[in-house]
Formats: C-alpha cells, structure tokens, sequence
C-alpha cells in the first residue's frame, strides 16, 4: 500500500488553516471527487475517501493537534490504512447523511424516503416485523377456568394469488435496469448532488413484473381481517401475555411478521376476591351466628362446601380451605381459599327484639379485653 499523503496537502490548504478554510477546501474536494458525478474516473472514490478522512482529523480540534505533532500514527490512521467508511468519520458538527447514503449504501435511513424498504439504497435487507400488543378483556370465570377466546384481527399474511412474489412473469426492472437503485438530485449543504436511492418501482429487487398482482397491488402480502382463536389456560391474571407467533405487524424484504402479545384485563367478581392464586371469600354472620356458632353452607370455585362457625367468632376472623383457590395451570400452582367472617350488627329491630337484648344487656356481656379497655379509660382520666 503507498503511503499515506499529508491531509493538508489532500485538501490543498496549508497547515496554518483556519476551521473555515478547512472546511470549505473540503467542500470542493467533495464535489471534484464525489463518485457519482465522477462515473468515468475511477480514482474518484479513492480520493473522495482519502479527501473525507482528511476532513474528519483537520475539522477536530484534538486529532488535527494529535497529527501535527505526530502525523499519521498520531490519529490511528495509519495501520489500517484509512478508515473503514462512515464508523470512523466524526461527522457531528457537519449533516453528511445524503453524502453516506449515496456512497456507502446505507447505514442513514432517511435519504431514501421509502418506508418499508429499510436504509439501504442497493441492498434491502429483510428486517423483522414490530411485535403488537392487544389487551382482552376476560371475566373472572374465563380467567379461573380457563377458556378459548374468538377475536377479529387485522392481520397482513403472505397473498394467496401471487405466493408473495408480487406479479407474474419477472423481468428486469425497466426504471433502474436492474441495478435496484435509482440517481436522483438531491440537494445538500455541499450543494447539489447526484445520490443513489431505493428504486421506487422494484423496491431495490432490481426486477418487477410483466403482470403486477392485482390482489395484493404487487406488495406481496395482503391485509386481511382474520378470525382467531386463542385458548386461555386456567388460573391466568391481569397483566398476564400470551404471545402468539407470527400474528404481528409486517417485516419488509421477506423479513418475518413480529408477534402478537395478549395481555389480559380480568373482570372482578362480585364476592370473590383474588390474591395472585389465593380466593378471598367475605362470609356474613349474624350476632346470633357470631355468638353461638353455626354450620354453614358457602360458596368456593368448585361448588359449595359446609363448613363449621366457631362459636364467639369475631368479624376478621379467618378460616383457611386449602386446596380451593386457583389452580393454575399457567404457573402451576395451586391457590387456598381464606374465608373472612363479618358480623354484621342489626340495624332495625322489632319492639320484641328490642326486649330480648335490653335483657341481655343487664347481664354483664363484657369479654376480658372490654373489662381491660374500660381500666385503662379509667386510670387513664
Ligand atoms: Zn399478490
Ligand atoms: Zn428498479
């Protein structure tokens, strides 16, 4: 490899040039050399990279000090021989975004100004289609036990009528001749130029069709409203997912759709309450349940069962079911079931009923905790 030239002497200025000159010497060396104006030279795109990483060590302050004090091997250009396109080239202070794409094909989207074909003016890469995210609303039954769930979807799927090609009978593309890109003007801060871009017509494949597919307007995929059908296992939550594969939005150039993801919204019930696996269960008592103890029937997610009231039970009083809260087959785990007793204190009595507790209440009703309450208000005044 010859060695490398003095960068001052690449841009033709001299070593005491200021910011401005630098920059503008650049400026012209770029439009002399810039490679689609400069088909028939092939130097020219040796020298517009040779001129551009000039630029990139004379335009920063610190690497144009580094290389006068120790030229080439003082900026870590010499080993390699030059920078490796645009990962090397500080362009902060300068918008050369129009420049790359026509000259490194890609790596600056944007310039191209076709969504959906991805950054590269020659290449098209197939990227991989964004993940979509649905919510469902499910009941607090469906949740629990588990169900299938039909939905409308907009999905985009290969078309049937073309197989995805897009058209019948390729040839080559009449607008690009094949090559996939297309030179176009563009304005730039350097002026104007002649910059390489997607070909609209094939999308960069270079061919198209003698007959475009009608079905799907030669995009190769149609959008169709489909009826799906998901099954819930049982025991899921709000805020859980199910992905299903392949049922997001579109990749472009061939690249897979993304996935869909379900996220559940799971309705209240009106008695049971649910803690992850576990059921919490209200159960109502009367003063008279409370104070004597009863059997009662009660409801759990798998049909009631009788369970025995303590006598003297307390509202908050707890009584564990295991085994009866949620099981769940998404986690694979199964829940108990807590049942909170409350007492609830009658609010309108009948003048017999009103005799009856006016009597018990000259008994002395008092438990160990009232009677250690009303010593201490007391000794307390
Ligand atoms: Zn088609
Ligand atoms: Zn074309």
């Amino acid at each position: 490899m010859a060695s490398k030239r003095d960068y001052y002497e690449v841009l033709g200025v001299d070593k005491g040039a200021s910011e401005q000159e630098i920059k503008s010497a650049f400026r012209k060396k770029a439009k002399e050399f810039h490679p689609d104006l400069n088909k028939d030279n092939p130097d020219a795109a040796e020298k517009f990279k040779e001129a551009q990483e000039a630029y990139s060590v004379l335009s920063d302050e610190s690497k144009r000090k580094m290389y006068d004090q120790y030229g080439h091997a003082g900026v870590g250009a010499g080993a390699q021989g030059g920078f490796g396109g645009a990962q090397g080239f500080d362009a902060s202070d300068f918008d050369f975004g129009d420049i790359f794409e026509s000259i490194f094909g890609g790596g600056f989207s944007g310039a191209s100004g076709f969504s959906g074909f991805g950054g590269g003016s020659s290449k098209s890469r197939a990227s991989r289609g964004s993940d979509v995210l649905m919510r469902m609303d499910v009941t607090f039954e469906e949740a629990i036990y588990g169900c299938e769930k039909k939905f409308n979807l907009d999905v985009v799927e290969e078309c049937d009528e073309c197989h995805g090609v897009g058209g019948f009978d390729s040839k080559k593309c009449d607008t690009c001749h094949g090559s996939g890109t297309v030179t176009t003007q563009q304005q730039t801060i350097l002026g104007s130029f002649m910059s390489k871009t997607t070909c609209p017509d094939c999308g960069g494949r270079g061919k198209t069709f003698k007959t475009k597919c009608s079905e799907c307007g030669g995009q190769g995929k149609v959008r169709k409203n489909k009826r799906l059908t998901i099954n819930i296992p049982a025991g899921i939550n709000t805020g859980d997912r199910q992905r299903i594969s392949g049922k997001g939005n579109p990749g472009s150039n061939g690249g897979e759709n993304g996935d869909l993801y379900i996220e559940f919204v799971v309705s209240e019930h009106k008695y049971f309450m649910r803690d992850d696996d576990d059921i919490y269960l209200e159960v109502p008592l009367t003063v008279t349940e409370a104070i004597f103890g009863c059997k009662k029937e009660i409801p759990t997610l798998y049909g009631n069962v009788k369970i025995n009231v303590a006598s003297g039970t307390d509202s908050g009083d707890k009584q564990r079911i295991r085994g009866k809260g949620v099981d769940n087959e998404y986690r694979r785990h199964k829940g108990d079931m807590y049942i909170v007793f409350k007492v609830y204190t009658p609010k309108k009595l009948s003048r017999e009923q009103k005799k009856l507790i006016e009597k018990l209440n000259e008994t002395d009703l008092g438990t160990s905790e009232i009677n250690d309450f009303n010593k201490f208000v007391k000794n307390n005044s």
